[in-house]
């Protein structure tokens, strides 16, 4: 008699790693076989309302590079990384369908349109058996005191209510992964879109995520000096740049808090080593932020449901992408995303402000540019951040304008990032056409 064999298949979102990935781990614990599927869908390069694609160059380099070193890794456990190019909910169903696969696993990603096509696909397929893994955030919904709908308004009483949680130990990874199917080949669609970056600071992949946590921890003990350099604009060491690998999922948060507590107790405890598990705690807040307000997170009236009063002027927008405002420190920032596809935390606050309160633009384009241009993308922190800053969300000040003149003063007090960056005024007036495009300032 032929033995029934139970068919896995896990859909990889932001959650490339073998390491911590519930999802995955009991997928391939309760199978006897099992697909590792990875969607790459032909609309994240389309031009989105706001004139920005949802996926810029710089990440689609780096999301490669890590799907790369992820097939690789599953390769050395005897399994594969299937690439397809499609309507994601479409190219699933081939697979469920074609290879009678019964259980589809998943980890639940904050953005909506995530959310939304996971629970079609849970519609859609009755038959099927369902895992849900939580392997984008630091606690379970179990865990936390209070519902997702009821979470703060604001980060303090939400950090005040979890601070003191115990975080759960990252799960290693299964040594050994059930094999493909019988009769499937895994490989990697040719209709991916063309890498055009060539390099980039950021390298790829689940190792290169440990050995970026291990630099900056225990190789320099950087993290000691966090909280003063934090704020810094140029350069590698000022932070812990692990934004790019926890958005794709390289790496979990939850590995980043173990190895801060692991510092803690092998060397030293500080006001720094605290501050940045605060800051996951910043990422972590925005995670249940984007799971209870799901559309409103992308609303110009916010989850506060309030209109800012905002025009649009797309010669404004065009110059503020490109880095050519009256402001060298945004113009600065601006040129440092558009090369990297990195900018610091302080940049990111400085060049919004400007966004909304200078050039009184609707924030929701500079937000839909950043998704663009970023290289850690993520939805949830992306358009949290964004709201902040535009007085619609979580800031309980609201309307946060930052006083470029000064801050330049603060934190590029000798001009040296505007020089490496070439970011000077720029000599034409903020407009010269108005908002409809006919000229102004005709002599
Ligand atoms: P570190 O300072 O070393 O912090 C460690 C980690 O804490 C970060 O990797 C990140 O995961 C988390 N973190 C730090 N600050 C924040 C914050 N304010 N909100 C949420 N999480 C935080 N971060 C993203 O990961 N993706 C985004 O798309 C994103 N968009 C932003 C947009 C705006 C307008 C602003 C003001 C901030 C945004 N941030 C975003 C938050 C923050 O700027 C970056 O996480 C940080 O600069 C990344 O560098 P790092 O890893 O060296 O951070």
């Amino acid at each position: 008699m032929t033995k029934f064999l139970s068919i896995g298949l896990h859909w990889f979102n932001h959650d490339l790693r073998l390491d911590d990935n519930p999802a995955l781990f009991e997928v391939a614990s309760t199978n006897d076989r099992l697909i590792c599927l990875f969607v790459v869908d032909p609309r994240w390069f389309k031009s989105s309302h706001y004139q920005s694609a949802h996926m810029g160059s710089h990440r689609w380099h780096f999301l490669l590079n890590t799907l790369r070193h992820l097939d690789v890794s599953l390769q050395a456990h005897g399994q594969k990384l299937h690439v397809m190019v499609g309507d994601p909910l479409r190219c699933v169903m081939e697979l469920v369908e074609q290879y009678e696969v019964n259980t589809v696993s998943t980890n639940i990603h904050s953005g909506l349109y995530e959310r939304q096509q996971w629970q079609r696909l849970k519609n859609y397929g009755e038959h099927l058996r369902f895992i849900e893994g939580q392997g984008h955030s630091l606690f379970n919904p179990e865990q936390l005191p209070f519902s997702v709908n009821d979470l703060p308004a604001t980060f303090t009483p939400f950090r005040k209510h979890v601070e003191a949680l115990k975080i759960d130990r990252p799960i290693r990874s299964k040594t050994e992964y059930p094999p493909i199917p019988n009769g499937f080949t895994a490989q990697w669609s040719s209709n991916l879109p063309i890498d055009k970056v060539q390099s980039s600071e950021f390298s790829g992949g689940e190792q290169s995520a440990l050995r970026q946590l291990n630099y900056y921890l225990f190789e320099t003990d950087l993290i000691q000096s966090y909280k003063s350099q934090r704020n810094g604009l140029d350069g590698w060491d000022f932070s812990s740049k692990l934004s790019a690998w926890l958005a794709n999922g390289s790496i979990s948060a939850k590995q980043v808090a173990a190895a801060i507590a692991r510092y803690e107790k092998e060397r030293v405890q500080n006001e720094s080593t605290y501050w940045l598990r605060f800051e996951l705690l910043w990422r972590e807040f925005f995670y249940w932020y984007a799971r209870k307000h799901g559309g409103r997170l992308f609303q110009l009236a916010g989850v506060q449901q309030k209109r800012p009063l905002t025009s649009f002027w797309p010669q404004r927008f065009a110059r503020w992408c490109a880095g050519n405002t009256p402001y060298p420190i945004v113009n600065d920032c601006m040129k440092q995303l558009n090369a990297t596809g990195y900018m610091s935390n302080r940049g990111r606050q400085l060049v919004a402000s400007c966004l909304v309160h200078e050039l009184g633009l609707d924030w929701r384009y500079g937000a839909a540019y950043f998704e663009q241009q970023l290289i850690d993308f993520d939805v949830a922190s992306n358009y949290g951040n964004w709201q902040y800053l535009a007085g619609v969300g979580a800031d309980p000040r609201g309307h946060r304008r930052f006083d470029l003149e000064k801050q330049t003063q603060q934190y590029d007090p000798n001009n040296e990032f505007i020089r490496r960056w070439d970011g000077h005024a720029s000599s034409l007036p903020l407009d010269d056409v108005d908002p409809s495009d006919w000229p102004i300032n005709w002599q």
